[in-house]
């Protein structure tokens, strides 16, 4: 009779645990529970319904410095499935990829329907039995087997336990493995934008720039990226980078906090000052609002104009000084308040989860309980946003599958 693998969670590093698991050693019975009615459902929903499945980093140690949590993790679990490993998985399965311009990977298809299409084929092919509509609350560990629970009262047992349940927005929701032994980082939400209630700059709604930094008051935080103005206040890579960098400063921070952004990266106030001596010379008949030689949004430089100072109708030779500086301090150091957060369709991902000393890297198994492992974000992993979080989910949920595929005696394929 073969062992019993139970995967808990149907999701992307469920489904990569079971499925791989399953291929590796056929003799192995591999069951997902899931709890709701539906199936990789964040799979559905990722990189706006085209699934952003990996990023186009092929170096470990530059891929692994996109993680803000287990950074250091993912760098020896990359080495037993990298990117090019899941490019290569999916390729084999008749899902050819495709990268675009920043690095993120997406079926040519441009639909995650075929991602789920390809997961769910597998599932098929190789036996794995899914059961749905079923909560796990408690998991028993027995000498050699475990014993599960579910809510609608079904009990089940098991050789092998992958859990692949996801992360959880609130401490409590991670009790049922807490009773394991198992310590949590608290979750906190990542990935957000930040509000700026009532700020005139709040009048450019719609207004990018392709090249700003933004750095945050009394922290070390500062990110350089394209910043995008919202109704409500700032998003785009740039504010999103920071919100993962920060999760836990910021956290404790209230999300009150003073931000400083630079529209014009290259420059700073001193060599700015420098280039506006030139552009004086060089337009001096010409209206300041109108001359905008740096490529910003021309609504951006009029607003920043405007907030120095600077009358519509006064033209470079006309500029007085105390104007000039405060336009040069807006263009280069121009301060706002955040005051709270407003979370990115459900917050992307929510950082916190199994604290990372507590497994083993290589083969996610927990160090406290011998055949128990996790994948995915139920562990304390979190990318930036551009298919990181993906990566970690196949690589963790591969490395799970392998690990039991090896443990358990018969013939095994990798
Ligand atoms: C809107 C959105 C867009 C995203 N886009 C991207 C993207 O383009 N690229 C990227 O890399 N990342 C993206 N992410 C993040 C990415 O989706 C997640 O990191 C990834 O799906 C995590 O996979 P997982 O299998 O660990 O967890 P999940 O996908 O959350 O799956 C966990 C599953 O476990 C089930 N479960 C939980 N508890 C139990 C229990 N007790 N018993 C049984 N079942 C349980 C849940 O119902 C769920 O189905 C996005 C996230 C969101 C929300």
């Amino acid at each position: 009779m073969g062992k019993h693998l139970i995967v808990i969670g149907g999701g992307a590093a469920g489904f990569f645990c079971a499925i791989n698991a399953a291929r590796m050693d056929r003799s192995l019975k591999v069951t997902i529970i899931e709890k709701s009615n539906k199936l990789l459902s964040k799979v559905r929903v990722s990189g706006g319904g085209r699934c952003n499945v990996t990023h186009a980093c092929f170096d470990i140690a530059e891929m692994s410095k996109q993680y803000p949590r287990g950074q250091h993790f993912v760098k020896k679990s990359f080495h037993q499935f990298f990117t090019t490993d899941t490019i290569k998985w999916f390729e084999e399965r008749g899902v050819m990829l495709k990268i675009e311009e920043d690095g993120r990977m997406f079926p040519v298809t441009d639909s995650s329907q075929t991602i789920i299409d390809c997961l769910l084929k597998e599932t098929n092919k190789y036996g794995v039995d899914i059961l749905m509509n079923r909560e796990v609350k408690r998991i028993n560990a027995q000498r050699s087997m475990f014993n599960i629970q579910c809510s609608n009262g079904e009990n089940l047992d098991a050789d092998f336990i992958c859990i692949a349940s996801g992360g959880y927005p609130k401490s409590s929701m991670f009790d049922w493995l807490k009773e394991l032994g198992h310590t949590i980082e608290e979750p906190v939400p990542s990935l957000f934008t930040f509000n700026l209630p009532n700020h005139q700059i709040t009048k450019l709604m719609g207004v990018s720039v392709e090249k700003s930094k933004v750095k945050i008051q009394n922290s070390k935080l500062e990110e350089e990226g394209p910043l995008l103005i919202t109704h409500w206040g700032l998003s785009g890579p740039v504010v999103l980078r920071l919100s993962a960098w920060g999760a836990r400063e910021l956290k404790i921070r209230n999300y009150e906090l003073g931000i400083i952004i630079n529209w014009l990266p290259d420059y700073n106030e001193e060599s700015l000052r420098k280039k506006f001596v030139e552009l004086r010379n060089a337009n001096a008949s010409q209206k300041v609002i109108n001359k905008n030689s740096f490529g910003l949004p021309s609504r951006l430089w009029e607003f920043l104009a405007e907030q120095s100072g600077i009358k519509n109708e006064w033209r470079w030779a006309d500029l007085p000084s105390a104007q000039q500086n405060k336009f040069i301090k807006n263009l280069c150091n121009y301060e706002c308040d955040v005051k709270g957060k407003t979370t990115f369709k459900e917050e992307f991902v929510t950082a916190g989860g199994i604290k990372l000393s507590e497994v083993d890297a290589n083969t996610m198994m927990s160090k406290k309980i011998p055949n128990l492992f996790f994948a995915g974000e139920v562990l304390d992993v979190d990318g930036i946003t551009g298919g990181f979080n993906f990566q970690h989910a196949w690589t963790s949920g591969w490395a799970a599958a392998r690990a039991i595929a090896f443990s358990s005696d018969v013939r095994r394929e990798t």
